[in-house]
């Protein structure tokens, strides 16, 4: 299996040490492992500091290489927060250090922070969708610096910021703009992930769900990975299964693993 989204304590939101996390996986059947950690250059309103030193990251993972990598591969990896305002400090970091594979994730829209609600205060749920989906969907477009685009339907996790849940929602509305962001990403060899943090969030979801995996094939979608979104060693390699049934169910044969930001595609099958 494969764990293509994890943190450590290079995090500001992980205290997990790297050791620990190749521990678990490795007990945990995982056998290639993306530790993708935060580099958000802009994050308002928030006590944490989402970056990390790469030097001491990289020789953390040089590190470990060498202690479990008959066991375990460990592909050096960052979550970039997209904005806007940090376009050209993020390409620097990513250019000028070696990475893996790089996930680009939208943390923030209309300049406001999701996780902590600023973002839903005075939007309706409609307003809120929309406008997420359009921020989405621009800043793919303006910015092609990654491999895959981090948890598509991450605001369902914080849809209780207005009084909603998201089952409640019709997601088709945004199918439109969701299918257009997928054709901007395939157009430019760039994909999607499965992210497997919505169980840890109770919301009991992958993010995203099957009918947009179905989407993104549709579109001609074939790079995709799976990763847990761990931050402890409890969610380490878990709830994987789940993202290889439901890319099965989408009609996906292969699932893509990243070496120097070039994608390998694996037959998904039972022993994976
Ligand atoms: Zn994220
Ligand atoms: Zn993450």
């Amino acid at each position: 299996m494969f764990d293509y989204h994890v943190h450590t304590s290079f995090s500001a939101d992980s205290k997990m040490p790297m050791d620990t996390a190749c521990q678990t996986a490795i007990e945990a059947g995982v056998k290639e492992i993306a530790f993708t950690e935060h580099m958000d250059y802009f994050y308002p309103n928030c006590d944490l500091t989402f970056e990390f030193d790469y030097g001491e990251y990289s020789g953390m993972v040089d590190l470990l290489r060498g202690r479990y990598g008959s066991r375990l591969t460990i592909r050096k990896a960052v979550e970039i927060g997209i904005h806007p305002y940090t376009y050209l400090q993020s390409k620097k970091f990513t250019d000028t250090n070696e990475f893996d594979f790089i996930i680009g994730s939208v943390h923030i829209a209309d300049n406001l922070d999701l996780h902590n609600g600023d973002y839903f205060k005075g939007k309706s749920l409609k307003e809120a969708l929309e406008t997420y989906f359009i921020t989405i969907n621009t800043y793919v477009k303006e910015y092609q610096d990654f491999n895959v685009l981090g948890h598509l339907t991450l605001i369902k996790r914080y849809l209780h910021y207005v009084n909603s849940h998201w089952e409640k929602v019709d997601w088709s509305l945004y199918y439109e703009i969701i299918e257009d962001t997928f054709k901007a990403l395939i157009q430019t060899s760039r994909g999607i992930e499965v992210n497997l943090s919505g169980y840890r969030y109770r919301i009991d979801s992958p993010l995203p769900n099957l009918p947009f995996i179905q989407l993104y094939k549709e579109a001609g979608g074939e790079i995709i990975t799976v990763g847990t979104d761990a931050h402890s060693r409890h969610f380490v390699g878990k709830h994987l299964e789940i993202g290889y049934s439901l890319l099965k169910k989408a009609g996906f044969e292969y699932i893509t693993s990243f070496e120097q930001r070039k994608p390998t595609f694996h037959k998904l099958t039972d022993s994976i």
